[in-house]
């Protein structure tokens, strides 16, 4: 750490942080990254996950074998299945969700369209659907389109924007009316966890079907989907799961729900017979039902090597080191920050906060500026909020001891 750093951070600070790397069980998965000397510390793992050294290896074997040798021929011995196989694996791994109900293929925004829509048009006398305004815009956006289509009411949900949604807020709209509850499961600017099996049980109580965005969860938190009987979910493979950018996201539908919904975009993948190159479109069987074009087999291949890598730490560990740097950060801002006027803006009861932590001040956005230009990568959200994503395999404690020192310094500190 920079000399100006360390005396912006208290002695003992520095000593917490080194002693939490010393007695982290999962501190060695940290070498298996990608780590240029440029970048001092990486805090946005949940935008853009680092890449595995391992992938510039599977991506050049790739490039010779697979794609470069087997040709077309790779299709049917081995891509075809890709969508499900890698889909299946993501549900054992991170969802908490038997096989033949999570496939893997376009991105998060189109495969929320499918599945909203799919959800809507199967609860065809059921006008409303409750989603809450401090959604991501994705969501925000496809469910307006989708109501429009529909002739829906979108019934808001205004949550506290520090907090986010809770069941209550839920509970008062959900009616006989309402289709479809959309909602995050980790809110992408709080990080606050909303209630998944609670709010599921109230919707299935009213008739209502539920759809999960678990992008900001995967790969952080402990999923159960199975056991919570979640009806559909939708997720992004490069924010915790390091999929690169543009990887394909997932989606996850209940088995006993799939015969009975139609997504809207009728592609030849998702035919029951892709090869038939029939008149008519004939849905196929179970999962492979949701795909709709060739999927990306490329954007595949490092989700894959991160899933393995999370498998073999096993993922309440991951969600265990996830609680210990978000607490680490929220004391470190406590003590350090919050007398230069850095307010904390993410929950303070572990349960219910995900992978990431807000730090609000007039000055993150010129503060974030020049963080970047030291090589220390938080990400920025406006009005005034700094956002610290800390990925559990891939981040030190004194990485984020670090990064802190520097938002310290900036924001005027000196230790005296
Ligand atoms: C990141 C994110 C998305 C992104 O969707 P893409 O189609 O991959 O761009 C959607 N929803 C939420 C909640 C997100 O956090």
């Amino acid at each position: 750490m920079p000399e100006d750093v360390v005396r912006a951070l208290p002695a003992e600070v520095v000593a917490r942080a080194a002693d939490l790397d010393a007695a982290d069980p999962l501190a060695a998965f940290r070498a298996e990254f990608v780590l240029p000397e440029g970048v001092v510390a990486y805090l946005d793992g949940n935008s853009l996950g680092r890449p595995l050294a391992a992938t510039r290896e599977r991506l050049a074997r790739f490039v010779d074998g697979e794609w470069g040798e087997r040709l077309i021929r790779a299709w049917d011995e081995r891509w075809m299945e890709r969508p499900t196989v890698v889909g299946d694996r993501i549900g054992r791994v991170v969802l908490g969700g038997a096989p033949g109900q999570t496939v893997v293929g376009d991105s998060t925004t189109v495969l929320l369209y499918k599945l909203l829509r799919a959800a809507v048009d199967a609860r065809p006398d059921r006008p409303e659907i409750i989603a809450d305004t401090e959604n991501f815009p994705t969501d925000r956006f496809v469910l307006t389109s989708v109501a429009a289509e529909t002739g829906r009411t979108i019934r808001w949900i205004e949550p506290d924007p520090a907090t986010g949604v809770q069941p209550a807020e839920v509970a008062a709209l959900l009616s006989d009316r309402t289709a479809v509850v959309l909602l995050s499961h980790v809110a992408y600017k709080s990080a606050y966890i909303a209630d998944l099996p609670g709010i599921t049980a109230a919707a299935h109580a009213a008739g209502a079907l539920v759809l999960w965005d678990l992008s900001h969860a995967v790969g952080v938190v402990d999923l159960r989907l199975d056991d919570a009987g979640v009806d559909l979910a939708v997720g992004c493979s490069y924010k915790f799961l390091n999929g690169g950018p543009g990887a394909p996201g997932f989606g996850y539908v209940a088995r006993r729900l799939q015969a009975e919904l139609t997504q809207p975009i009728s592609g030849w993948m998702g035919h029951a017979e892709p090869f038939a190159m029939g008149p008519d479109y004939v849905p196929a069987e179970g999962i492979r039902r949701f795909l709709s074009g060739t999927p990306p087999i490329l954007g595949m291949i490092p989700v894959e090597d991160m899933l393995g890598l999370i498998e073999r730490a096993g993922m309440p560990a991951v969600r265990a080191k996830s609680v210990l740097l978000t607490e680490f950060t929220v004391a470190v801002a406590d003590e350090v920050l919050a007398p230069l006027g850095v307010v904390v803006a993410s929950p303070r009861d572990p349960e219910r906060r995900g992978g990431h932590v807000t730090l609000e001040h007039d000055r993150m956005r010129e503060v974030v500026d020049e963080l970047w230009r030291r090589g220390v990568i938080p990400d920025f959200r406006r009005p005034r909020g700094l956002r610290i994503g800390l990925s559990p395999l891939s981040t030190s404690f004194t990485e984020v001891a670090a990064a802190l020192g520097h938002v310290a310094e900036l924001l005027g500190r000196r230790r005296d």
